[in-house]
């Protein structure tokens, strides 16, 4: 599965600090949302990330497509630094990376018609004549599952799960490479969320996409992703295929996230790990490990010293001192 991977996306040192002003205007300190992440992305994969809310799996995701730039950290697309591209540059760039929004409503012009959403996309990136881009658009459509005469109507004559489809319709028809999809079935029913998954599946195989998958739902990103990376307060702890993660969670932080999700065979008894505290702040964050403060493994060197990602098994990548050759040899 893994012998002809090529890397779509690849960004290390990926630091975003959102500055926070005090009485007179003055910065006075830093929402760390997201901290030091090293992330990469094969051609043709699904990759899912998760954690709780708040995490900066959003945040991450959007830095990626550099829809906000990060504070430090370098980010790679098929095979270009991009880390400092211009706007104009991005905007030619911005064709192959697109984002599909959890909630279509709010991300669709109400007072437009989806063929004007459509083409006004096409218009933007300056792709195709004028006179192209209704049939562009109308193929677009089509892919996505809708027909012809939708083109005509406006976002609020559509239920939840079609407006999905036209959200998923504006991301498509630049034919991207990479798509970030963030949060994209949270919204919807659950027999509605089947079927935009089935969609995106579809959508992947036909069009060879690459996915990043943000959802807090642990079954939905299970059922999708060839690989997880597992966020907490901005730093990406363990990341590897879907079924090593599922099959043997490294970091205690996954250890306790995947303990509640429910066991669907009845032969299996799981026990919760429950979590000692609230999830600290990012604008002070814990020294050391930022898990440390509710890790029922926490050890001295855990307070001071940030743990390295270290590859434990093939494609398995955990930031522990629980996985040092010292500690584990002590
Ligand atoms: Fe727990 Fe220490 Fe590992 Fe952090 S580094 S997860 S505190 S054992």
């Amino acid at each position: 599965m893994n012998e002809e991977r090529k890397i779509l996306l690849e960004a290390e040192g990926i630091k975003k600090y959102f500055p926070v002003a005090g009485t007179l205007g003055k910065v006075v300190n830093h929402v760390k949302a997201v901290d030091d992440v090293l992330i990469r992305l094969y051609k043709g994969e699904t990759m899912g990330l998760v954690g709780e809310t708040g995490c900066g799996k959003s945040t991450l995701g959007r830095t990626l497509l550099k829809l906000t730039d990060p504070t430090a950290g370098k980010i790679y697309f098929d095979g270009e630094d991009i880390t400092d591209y211009s706007e104009s540059k991005m905007r030619l760039m911005r064709s192959k990376m697109q984002m599909v929004f959890q909630d279509p409503y709010t991300s669709l012009n109400p007072r437009k018609r989806v063929g004007q959403i459509l083409e006004e996309v096409l218009s933007i990136h300056k792709i195709c004549d004028r006179k192209d881009r209704m049939s562009v658009a109308m193929d677009t459509l089509r892919k996505v599952g809708l027909r012809p005469e939708h083109y005509y109507r406006y976002p609020h004559e559509f239920s939840g799960g079609q407006r999905q489809r036209i959200g998923l319709a504006r991301a498509l028809i630049l034919n991207p490479l990479f798509v970030v999809c963030d949060e994209p079935v949270s919204a919807l029913d659950v027999s509605i969320q089947a079927q935009i998954i089935n969609l995106l599946q579809d959508l992947q195989r036909d069009c060879n996409l690459t996915y990043l998958f943000i959802a807090h739902d642990m079954s939905v990103v299970k059922y999708i992703s060839t690989r997880i990376g597992v966020m907490y307060l901005g730093h990406l702890l363990e990341q590897a295929y879907t079924d090593d993660l599922f099959g043997m969670p490294m970091h205690p932080y996954t250890q306790a996230l995947f303990s509640a999700v429910p066991e669907t065979n009845p032969h299996i008894r799981k026990t919760r790990i429950v979590l000692k505290g609230e999830v600290p702040s990012p604008l002070n964050p814990p020294s050391g490990c930022v898990f440390h403060t509710r890790c029922p493994y926490a050890m001295p060197i855990c307070k001071t010293v940030p743990p390295c990602q270290k590859e434990i098994s093939r494609d398995h990548f955990v930031s522990c001192h629980l996985y040092d050759d010292e500690v584990s040899q002590g």
